[in-house]
């Protein structure tokens, strides 16, 4: 220990939870700093247990710890009652691995996973005494850094960030750490701060927010404009051609403290092509990438080995969908052979004969429960979706989980969604009617939760055009499900609240002018939002007001095919053109199928990595196709199952 531990030591009595702040953990590293290497402080804005396993944070970690000329360590926010500490004492925010002041880190790179955690973002800079504002900073000041899936709109913190980085960060932090070098062996001169932003500008993948203008007439945007002719027009993300030649994190962190998926991860792919309208993980991850299945089985068992872990889950944004998936689990369980058991986790599996199949075999304990997630009620609400699942698909995987020994099945609901009735609405309520009644069939007390989130419209979807629904109406929605399963015996709803759902929807699709409300909040106290008994809606309403901002305009009008997008000015790889067109599908009930069994549509996202239907030219699984985009009548129809800790309800 060393840096400031002296100083932390002494607090850590008095607060909840000290374990979040000693690091040490299982595969922790405690790098040399030295002048001539950059030094990266990678944070979550979020508490320990939470910011802990995020996987995007420890495989950046390891990339740039096995630089010779990059060292990087890790921080996490700390809760308000160590906060109030470390400000009472004067103690600045410190790395988790040396406990070394955040400011003394070249790049102060945060991972952005969620909208609320934003002012946790500004609060983390200020306690590392660095200004919050990009154009205080002077070149002394660490470069502030954001990556991660909020920021595909990273307009709402452009007055707060130096770089974002879109795309996969495996390839990218490189190229950022050599501009960053020549400039510490320049003495940081290089034109002073500009000079190495105008640099890292150009570094494809990073946009550098202070080149880019917003241009407005009134209160509509109609432009963002570069301020320099050395920056381009259209910021293209990064993308990691071949994820084999990235088999990281190699040596997982185990915590010393409980965490939230808490088990060796190992990624299987990346991507996916299922396209459901209303995810922007599925559609900014595009294209697919899978992991040699060779590699998944030694990063297993490499993995098992070096963390002592007995859980391992394989992870992606639908793994039942990699190639070769049940000879990839058999032979894992299989190595197991007659050493400790261990259990597989596929965290996001296929309802059909199979998916409800391999979750049996994996799952030895039946209590937890299977989590199921149709989206929305009725058919036609899933066609708009594209959620392409029928009732007797949901039902069959239902029955075979019930008839495989779980008590409990949990069912996963959106509720605001395009185009909704009350009808759709309604039909949340008929299905977990219908699945109670199936479990019945099975066990006596059948248990089904109905979790319903509020949707908010994001970025680089075809629904980025739509007008969120109002607080109002979507407790009036809420209240119309409870009314109707209220004498449902078995069935249980749970629900997100929609006033966080609003604001989630105003740094969703906000501009740069949100950026004045963020930091009024955070001022007032406003930390830990994304936390029930944090989060303050009159907050962020007064702060509106203040800022002469308006949420429904920002958050419930629709949007016009020739409006400016305030992420215009990036690219997620997929062409504007094919999202409007599937807007308008979606507007027409038509479903799109997964295109890894049809033509390509060209979204445009495989163009230029040498991978253009591969994907496409694979064999689809046997029972059928999902067929065209207008028959979808085919019995081939999947659904995933979320395990319950998965869904963000
Ligand atoms: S470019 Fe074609 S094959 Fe690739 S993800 Fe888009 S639609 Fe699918």
């Amino acid at each position: 220990m060393n840096g400031l531990w002296p100083q932390i030591e002494p607090l850590l009595s008095r607060v909840s939870k000290p374990a979040r702040y000693i690091g040490m953990e299982g595969g922790a590293q405690q790098p040399q700093h030295a002048p001539d290497k950059v030094a990266w402080l990678l944070a979550y804005p979020d508490t320990y247990e939470i910011g802990l396993p995020n996987q995007g944070l420890q495989i950046l970690y390891e990339i740039l710890n096995e630089r010779p000329d990059a060292v990087a360590e890790r921080t996490y926010a700390p809760w308000h009652d160590l906060e109030e500490l470390l400000r009472e004492h004067g103690i600045p925010l410190f790395s988790v691995d040396t406990h070394r002041s955040a400011a003394d880190f070249d790049i102060f790179g945060f991972n952005l996973s969620a909208e609320l955690t934003y002012t946790n973002l500004l609060n983390m800079v200020d306690l590392a005494g660095v200004p919050v504002r990009a154009a205080d900073r002077t070149a002394s000041h660490p470069l502030i850094a954001a990556g991660g899936h909020c920021t595909y709109n990273p307009e709402p913190l452009a007055d707060f960030l130096d770089l974002v980085v879109l795309g996969d960060g495996e390839e990218v932090v490189a190229e950022i750490t050599e501009v960053v070098g020549g400039w510490k062996a320049d003495g940081r001169r290089l034109g002073d701060r500009t000079g190495v932003l105008r640099a890292l500008a150009q570094v494809e993948g990073v946009y550098v927010p202070s080149m880019y203008r917003p241009v407005y007439s009134g209160v509509d945007l109609v432009g963002i404009e570069t301020c320099s002719r050395e920056v381009p027009e259209l910021v293209e993300k990064r993308t990691i051609a071949d994820l084999a030649d990235f088999p990281y994190p190699k040596q997982q962190l185990v915590p010393l403290t409980e965490v939230v998926h808490d088990r060796l991860n190992v990624e299987v792919f990346r991507g996916c092509t299922r396209g459901c309208r209303f995810c922007q993980a599925g559609m900014i991850t595009r294209p697919v990438r899978e992991r040699p299945a060779e590699q998944v089985r030694s990063m297993v068992a490499d993995g098992l080995r070096r963390t002592g872990y007995d859980e391992v889950s394989l992870t992606s944004l639908s793994t039942a969908d990699y190639s070769g998936i049940e000879a990839l689990v058999t032979d894992i369980v299989d190595a197991a052979g007659d050493g400790p058991s261990i259990t597989v986790a596929l965290p996001s599996l296929r309802v059909d004969a199979f998916g409800v199949g391999i979750a049996t075999q994996l799952q030895h304990a039946r209590r937890a429960g299977l989590t199921f997630a149709p989206e929305a009620g009725t058919w036609r609400m899933r066609q708009v979706i594209n959620k392409l699942i029928r009732e007797e698909d949901l039902y069959s995987a239902v029955e075979a989980a019930f008839s495989n020994g779980w008590r409990r099945v949990k069912l996963y609901f959106l509720t605001g969604l395009p185009t909704e009735t009350d009808e759709d609405t309604l039909g949340i309520a008929e299905l977990a009617r219908n699945c109670v009644e199936i479990g019945r069939a099975h066990t006596r007390n059948p248990s089904v939760t109905v979790s319903v989130g509020g949707f908010v419209p994001k970025p680089f979807t075809p629904f980025q055009w739509f007008g969120q629904n109002t607080v109002e109406e979507l407790q009036r929605k809420i209240n119309l499900l409870r009314d109707a399963t209220r004498r449902m015996h078995g069935v249980q709803v749970k629900w997100h609240d929609p006033k966080a759902t609003q604001v989630e929807g105003i740094m969703s699709r906000g501009d740069r002018r949100v950026g004045a409300v963020i930091e009024t909040v955070w001022r007032n106290g406003g930390t830990f939002q994304e936390w029930n008994e944090r989060f303050d809606l009159s907050l962020w309403l007064d702060a509106m007001a203040e800022h002469g901002l308006d949420p429904d305009w920002y958050t419930h009008r629709h949007r016009t095919e020739t409006e400016v997008l305030p992420w215009d000015h990036l690219s997620a790889g997929l062409h504007k053109d094919f999202l409007w067109q599937d807007w308008r599908d979606a507007l027409a009930e038509v479903g799109l199928p997964d295109c890894r069994w049809t033509p390509c549509y060209d979204c445009g996202a495989c163009t230029g990595y040498s991978i253009e239907h591969i994907v496409a030219s694979a064999t689809p699984p046997a029972g059928g196709s999902q067929g065209t985009g207008q028959d979808l009548s085919s019995t081939w129809v999947p659904v995933s199952i979320r395990s319950a800790e998965d869904v963000p309800v």
